[in-house]
C-alpha cells in the first residue's frame, strides 16, 4: 500500500514535471530572459535589413537623374513642379498622406533687367573692367533657360565706389589683425574677402560692423581647387569662371525675415521690408577667381601675412586701393538685387505608427538649388525619395512601424533655412510634445573618401551599432562593415578610439528642430578626407556645375555610396521609429556634458588673474554635471531592467529618453539670439556652420581679456556659467525616477 503509494506519487511527479517542462518550452521559461523581446528583437532586425536591402543604386540613380534636368530655385515654378512630382510619387509608393504645405516668405532674386557686376572704374569714372554676369555654360545645358547667375541673396540694393582693403576670409580673427595688428580700418571702404572657413554671412557681418560700405567674396584656388584634379567638366575643380552663389542672412534662427516666431501663412503679420531680420545693410557680391585676379593684382598697401596668401599669381596686398601707378582707379559695386515676398511649397509625407502614432520620427531635407542641385541638395532629395520607396515596400509587406515617421521635402533652405522653420513654427506645439527625432537630409556626398556623422550625443551609440550592420561602399572592402571602414580613416583621436562624430552646427534644415525645439537631431553624409582635402565644402558647391554628371562621373560613379548614406540616415529613422525603447544613450551625453565642462572650464582659465579677481567658478556647473552623471547612470540601469510587458512602464521610460534633449532647452534663448535656445549647442556666433558647446558661457568670454569694461563681463560669465549649471541639473532631474 504504502509502496504502492509512493510509486503512484512517483508516476505523478514524472507527469506533471514533463507536463510543466513541455509548457515551459512552448511559453518560453526555458529561453533566455526574455524570449518575446529577443523575437520581437528578430523581428526589428529582419524589417531593418529588408529595409536597407531595398535600397537600390540604380532607383538612387534615377532619383537623381529626374530632380536635377532644370535649374529649381525657391519660389519658382519649376521647384513648385518638382515638389508636386515628389508628392505624387510619395503617394504611389505608399504613404498613409503626403501633402504641399504652402508659406509666403521673404526671397531674393537679381533684377533681370538690371544685372549684378563689379567694376573698376578709372579717373573719369569709366569702368575699364566688369566682373562676368554669368558662369559658361556646363556642356549639355546650352539651351537651359533659367539659370540663375551668380549672385548673394540678400545683399542690400546699391552702388558703393571705394577702395578696397582684402581681409583675408573675413572671419573674426582676421579684422582683430587687420584693426589690431595692422592697423587698418575698412570704414567707408570696399571689403574683398575669400569664401571658405566660416559660414559667408558671418563674413558679411563681420564686414558691417566693421564699417565697410561693400563686400565682395571670392573663391580662391587655395580653398576650392584639389591637386591634380581638372576643372568641370573634365574633372571636378572649380574653373575660374565659376562661382557660388548662397545667401548673406544672419538670420540666428528666426526663419522668414518678415514674421520671426510664427508661420508665415497668408494671414499671418509681415514686418515691412526694412525691418527685416537679418538683412545686411551693404551691397555684397561673389566673383571667382578669374575676376578676383582682375581686382587684386593691382593692389596696394601692407604686404600680407603668409597665411593670408591664397593661390593666385597676385601679391595678396591688403590695400586699401590700388598701388601708386593705379592710385585713381576705384572699384565700384552695381547692384540691383530684389527681395520679394514669395510662395514657396514643403512636401510633408506620412506613415502612421502602429502603436505610437503621436510619437514622430522626421526625415527632412531640402529640394531647392541654386541651379541643378546635382550634390546640393539633390543628392540627399534622391536618397530621401528612395527611403521613401523602401518603406512603402515594406508597408505593403503589411509592417507598420510603432511610432509615426514624417517626410519632408523642405523649400527654400538656401534663403537660410526657410521653409523647416517655418514649418517648425506651425507645428511647434506638436513637435516639443511629441517629436522623438530629427534627421536631416541635405546634400548626400561632399567627398569621396568615408562617412561623416553629426549628431546630438544620445545618437552617438544607435550610429556605432547601425554602421556595424552596413557594408561599406567602398571598392576592395568587400566584407568590412561600414563601421570599420569609417574607423580606419577618421578616428576620434584624443578622446576614444571609435570613428569620429562632431557637434551639430548649422547651415542646414535641423537648425529649427535642434536649436530652438530641442530635439534630439543628426546628420550623415559621405566626406572628404579632411587632412588631405585642405579646400571648403566641395569645389563646386553652389555653382552651375552642380549636375548630375558632377555625381555620375566623379563624385559616386557606382551609386554605392549614396546607397550607403540612404542606409544609414533611413536605418536611423528605421531604428528610431520602431524599438520598443528608444535607441537615445543617456550616457553619452553625460560624457560629452563633462567634457564641453571641462573645455569651457579651460577657456576660462586663460585669464586665471581675473578669474580670481571676480571670484569666478566652474564648481556649480562640475557638480550639475556629476549629477547628471549618476542620473543617467542609475537611468540606464532601470532601462535595462524595465518590464517590457508593461507598456505604459516602456512608455514612461521612452518619454523621459525622449524629452531629455527638451531639457535642455532655455525659454528666453541664449543672450541676443531668441530663437537659439538650446543651452548645451548653438551655431557659433562667428561661424554659422560650426557648432559650439555651452554657447551662453564661449560668447561672453570671448575677446573678454579686450573688454572696455571687465568688471561688467565677468558678471556676465558668471551668470550665464550659472545658466548652464541649472540647465543641466534641471535636465538630470528629469532623469530621475519619476516618483
Ligand atoms: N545651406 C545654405 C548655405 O550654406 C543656407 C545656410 C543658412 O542659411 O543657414 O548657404
Ligand atoms: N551644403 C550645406 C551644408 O552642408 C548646406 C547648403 O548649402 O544647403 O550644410
Ligand atoms: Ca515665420
Ligand atoms: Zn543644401
Ligand atoms: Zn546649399
Amino acid at each position: 500500500m504504502r509502496k504502492e503509494g509512493r510509486l503512484v506519487r512517483w508516476v505523478w511527479w514524472i507527469v506533471v514535471v514533463t507536463a510543466l517542462f513541455f509548457l515551459g518550452f512552448t511559453i518560453g521559461w526555458f529561453a533566455k530572459p526574455s524570449n518575446a523581446n529577443s523575437e520581437k528583437h528578430q523581428d526589428l532586425n529582419k524589417n531593418l535589413r529588408e529595409f536597407l536591402e531595398e535600397m537600390q543604386t540604380d532607383q538612387i540613380r534615377e532619383h537623381l537623374r529626374k530632380f536635377t534636368r532644370l535649374p529649381h530655385l525657391a519660389g519658382t515654378e519649376q521647384n513648385r513642379k518638382y515638389a508636386e512630382q515628389i508628392q505624387n510619387e510619395w503617394l504611389e509608393f505608399g504613404l498613409d498622406s503626403a501633402e504641399m504645405v504652402p508659406y509666403d516668405i521673404l526671397l531674393s532674386y537679381p533684377n533681370k533687367s538690371q544685372p549684378n557686376y563689379i567694376s573698376v572704374v578709372d579717373q573719369r569714372g569709366e569702368e575699364i573692367f566688369n566682373t562676368s554676369l554669368a558662369e559658361p555654360i556646363p556642356p549639355g545645358y546650352e539651351d537651359i533657360p533659367d539659370i540663375v547667375p551668380p549672385y548673394s541673396a540678400f545683399s542690400a540694393k546699391g552702388q558703393p565706389e571705394g577702395d578696397l582693403v582684402y581681409v583675408n576670409y573675413g572671419r573674426t580673427e582676421d579684422f582683430f589683425q587687420l584693426e589690431r595688428e595692422m592697423n587698418v580700418t575698412v570704414t567707408g571702404k570696399i571689403v574683398i574677402v575669400r569664401y571658405g572657413k566660416v559660414f559667408r554671412g558671418n563674413k558679411v557681418k563681420n564686414a558691417m560692423l566693421a564699417g565697410a560700405k561693400g563686400i565682395i567674396m571670392f573663391s580662391d584656388p587655395a580653398d576650392y581647387w584639389a591637386d591634380g584634379v581638372q576643372p568641370y567638366p573634365k574633372g571636378w575643380n572649380l574653373p575660374g569662371g565659376g562661382v557660388q552663389r548662397g545667401n548673406v542672412l544672419n538670420l540666428n534662427g528666426a526663419g522668414d525675415p518678415l514674421t520671426p516666431g510664427y508661420p508665415a501663412k497668408e494671414y499671418t503679420y509681415r514686418f515691412s521690408p526694412e525691418k527685416g531680420v537679418g538683412l545686411p545693410s551693404i551691397p555684397v557680391h561673389p566673383i571667382g577667381f578669374h575676376d578676383a585676379i582682375h581686382l587684386l593684382k593691382n593692389m596696394g598697401g601692407q604686404i600680407p601675412p603668409n597665411n593670408w596668401k591664397g593661390a593666385l599669381n597676385v601679391s595678396y596686398r591688403i590695400g586699401p586701393g590700388f598701388t601708386e601707378s593705379f592710385k585713381s582707379h576705384k572699384v565700384r559695386m552695381n547692384i540691383h538685387t530684389n527681395n520679394q515676398v514669395t510662395r514657396v511649397y514643403n512636401v510633408i509625407g506620412k506613415i502612421r505608427g502602429a502603436l505610437e502614432p503621436d510619437r514622430y520620427v522626421i526625415l527632412g531635407g531640402h529640394r531647392d538649388a541654386w541651379v541643378f542641385g546635382g550634390i546640393d541638395p539633390m543628392s540627399g532629395a534622391a536618397v530621401v525619395h528612395e527611403t521613401v520607396r523602401s518603406a512603402g515596400r515594406l508597408l505593403r509587406k503589411g509592417w507598420r512601424p510603432r511610432r509615426t515617421i514624417i517626410f519632408a521635402s523642405w523649400d527654400a533652405e538656401e534663403f537660410g533655412l526657410l521653409g523647416s522653420t517655418e514649418w517648425a513654427e506651425d507645428n511647434a506645439r506638436l513637435l516639443q510634445e511629441r517629436a522623438v527625432a530629427y534627421i536631416n537630409a541635405d546634400s548626400a556626398i561632399e567627398g569621396m573618401y568615408t562617412l561623416r556623422v553629426d549628431c546630438t550625443p544620445s545618437l552617438h551609440t544607435v550610429v556605432y551599432d547601425l554602421t556595424k550592420q552596413i557594408a561599406s561602399p567602398e571598392e576592395g572592402e568587400e566584407g568590412v562593415s561600414l563601421y570599420e571602414s569609417w574607423h580606419k580613416r577618421d578616428n576620434w583621436t584624443n578622446d576614444r578610439d571609435a570613428p569620429r562624430i562632431s557637434k551639430l552646427g548649422s547651415g542646414s534644415d535641423f537648425e529649427a528642430y535642434f536649436i530652438r525645439l530641442g530635439i534630439a537631431a543628426g546628420r550623415a553624409r559621405y566626406t572628404k578626407n579632411k587632412k588631405t582635402e585642405r579646400y571648403s565644402s566641395y569645389p563646386v558647391y553652389h555653382s552651375v556645375y552642380e549636375t548630375f554628371e558632377l555625381v555620375q562621373k566623379f563624385y559616386d560613379p557606382t551609386f554605392k555610396r549614396l546607397r550607403v548614406v540612404a542606409q544609414v540616415r533611413a536605418g536611423l529613422v528605421f531604428l528610431l521609429a520602431d524599438s520598443q525603447l528608444l535607441p537615445l544613450d543617456v550616457n553619452e551625453y553625460a560624457d560629452s556634458l563633462r567634457k564641453y565642462a571641462q573645455s569651457i572650464a579651460e577657456v576660462a582659465q586663460r585669464n586665471p588673474d581675473q578669474m580670481e579677481m571676480y571670484n569666478v567658478s566652474f564648481d556649480s556647473l562640475f557638480s550639475a554635471v556629476q549629477n547628471f552623471t549618476s542620473a543617467a547612470r542609475d537611468f540606464n540601469e532601470r532601462l535595462q531592467t524595465v518590464n517590457r510587458e508593461d507598456p505604459l512602464q516602456v512608455r514612461i521610460m521612452n518619454d523621459q529618453l525622449m524629452y531629455l534633449e527638451r531639457a535642455f532647452i532655455d525659454p528666453l534663448g541664449l543672450p541676443g539670439r531668441p530663437f537659439y535656445r538650446h543651452v548645451i549647442f548653438a551655431p557659433s556666433s562667428h561661424n554659422k556652420y560650426a557648432g559650439e558647446s555651452f554657447p551662453g558661457i564661449y560668447d561672453a568670454l570671448f575677446d573678454i581679456e579686450n573688454s572696455a569694461d571687465p568688471q561688467t563681463a565677468w558678471q556676465e560669465v558668471k551668470r550665464q556659467i550659472s545658466i548652464a549649471a541649472f540647465t543641466v541639473h534641471a535636465a538630470a532631474m528629469t532623469l530621475t525616477p519619476p516618483a
